[in-house]
């Protein structure tokens, strides 16, 4: 590897967090090997809504454990568990409970403003700088609700947001027409965020970036990397192509970051709430104009280039259990039913590993053992949004540079 003015970095892992972070170093002078098993955007950052959020609610809210029960023995529900796994999740939940508590919400949803209210303009700015300004759209988020119920259960989240400022409209049945007039009109409430930013086609946005960081001079190479270890003069990776050496190695294997984080003395509670997407034709007329939540069954349907994106789910199932697309797919007539013209033929079908600590807050910062070894992952629902901030924070460290945003919210050793 070539000495650039900073040196050397690897980067392990190509979705969203990794391809950001290596173009980001790259930029700032290291000579940058981005490596991952397959390739970019293999990963998470493959299949989700697409939606780049300033947002700031953590999922373990106070009392949400009550509404639990109903929602696991809802056969269309959002949540769901494979009950194998229960022993292996437990520990991990009883953590997440512990974060309902009042005082540690509005503690994580400060951590969460912090990075997702820098969001939109990193993405702004990494989007103009790599060329890729045509790939992201200025639309917004919705949500709606058909009940006054529904909406009234939201109260503590908007309350939240107001606290932190995260910014947000309230909407009537008619401003929901006006912004989304193909909806069918049962929807009574609606909550906008139209702050936020929308890619219609993640992947490609992805490979994007990874062209753009190729033709800074950074490298890709395809490895599965198996450890990571200490050398008198740096770090080494070391994988199913051998191993790779370098000054400096940042850790952006989302989901499966749990092992290597553990070999620079990181005990992270990582685990992953998995999620689905059903890919349906794209609407040449009648759809929508952007990604629209469905409040109470907590669906999204979300306008791809490439047809119409039902994602939903959290299932605790670990990594290693295949799919079960029997919920999602339950959805379909209550995805019709929310935009009548939608036709509901299943292109394709999707899991995804969504990386979740119980707090909800990313790992971004030095390992406890190595200033060398930087920890990028966890990013949970957040993940598309927050990876051009975090490649920010990771090069500000990596550079000396005091990060705009305090990072002791987000340390590795925080759950002792
Ligand atoms: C259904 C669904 C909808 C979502 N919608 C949104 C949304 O609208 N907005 C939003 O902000 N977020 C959303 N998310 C969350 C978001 O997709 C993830 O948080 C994000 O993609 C995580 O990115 P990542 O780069 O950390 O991980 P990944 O994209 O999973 O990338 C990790 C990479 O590491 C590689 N890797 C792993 N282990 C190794 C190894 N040992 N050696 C080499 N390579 C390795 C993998 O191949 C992979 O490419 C959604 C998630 C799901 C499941």
């Amino acid at each position: 590897m070539a000495k650039k003015k900073q040196g050397t970095a690897i980067v392990v892992g190509a979705g969203i967090v990794g391809v950001s972070t290596a173009y980001a170093l790259q930029t700032a002078g290291f000579q940058v090997t981005l490596v991952d098993r397959v390739g970019p955007c293999a990963g998470t950052s493959y299949g989700n809504a697409g939606a780049i959020v300033d947002g700031c609610t953590p999922n373990a809210m106070p009392g949400f454990w009550k509404s639990v029960p109903s929602m696991l023995l809802d056969p269309a529900g959002p949540l769901s568990i494979r009950w194998s796994y229960l022993p292996k999740i437990l520990p991990w939940m009883i953590r997440f409970m512990q974060e309902s508590r009042p005082e540690r919400v509005e503690h994580n949803a400060g951590a969460l403003k912090n990075l997702t209210g820098a969001a939109v303009a990193d993405w702004g700015r990494l989007m103009k700088s790599a060329g890729l300004q045509h790939m992201i759209e200025d639309v917004g988020w919705l949500k709606v609700y058909e009940t006054d119920e529904g909406f009234q259960a939201t109260e503590s989240v908007r309350e939240l947001m107001t606290r932190h400022d995260s910014k947000y409209q309230v909407l009537t049945a008619d401003d929901i027409r006006d912004l989304e007039p193909h909806l069918n009109p049962i929807f009574k409430h609606g909550i906008f965020h139209n702050k936020s930013r929308f890619l219609p086609n993640p992947e490609k946005v992805v490979h994007g970036i990874a062209d753009a960081f190729k033709h800074l001079g950074g490298e890709i190479v395809i490895a599965d990397i198996s450890s990571i270890r200490e050398e008198e003069d740096g770090i080494a990776a070391i994988g199913s192509s051998g191993t790779i050496k370098a000054d400096k190695l940042v850790l952006c294997t989302g989901a499966w970051s749990k092992n290597l984080a553990g070999q620079f003395g990181a005990n992270v509670p990582l685990d992953t709430e998995r999620g689905y997407h059903l890919m349906l034709p794209v609407m040449a007329e009648k759809g929508l104009s952007r990604p629209v939540l469905h409040g109470e069954k907590s669906f999204v349907l979300t306008p791809m280039e490439r047809g119409v994106r039902l994602t939903s789910q959290v299932e605790f199932a670990g990594l290693e259990m295949g799919p079960d697309f029997t919920r999602i797919r339950k959805m379909l007539p209550l995805a019709k039913k929310m935009l009548p013209a939608l036709n509901t033929e299943e292109q394709d079908a999707w899991l995804g590993y969504r990386p979740s600590l119980p707090d909800s807050i990313p790992v971004i910062g030095p390992s406890p053992n190595n200033p060398n070894v930087i920890f990028a992952f966890g990013h949970q629902h957040f993940g598309m949004t927050l990876g051009p901030t975090t490649a920010r924070l990771v090069r500000d460290i990596m550079i000396g540079k005091e990060p705009t945003i305090p990072l002791w919210p987000y340390r590795a050793n925080r759950f002792g």
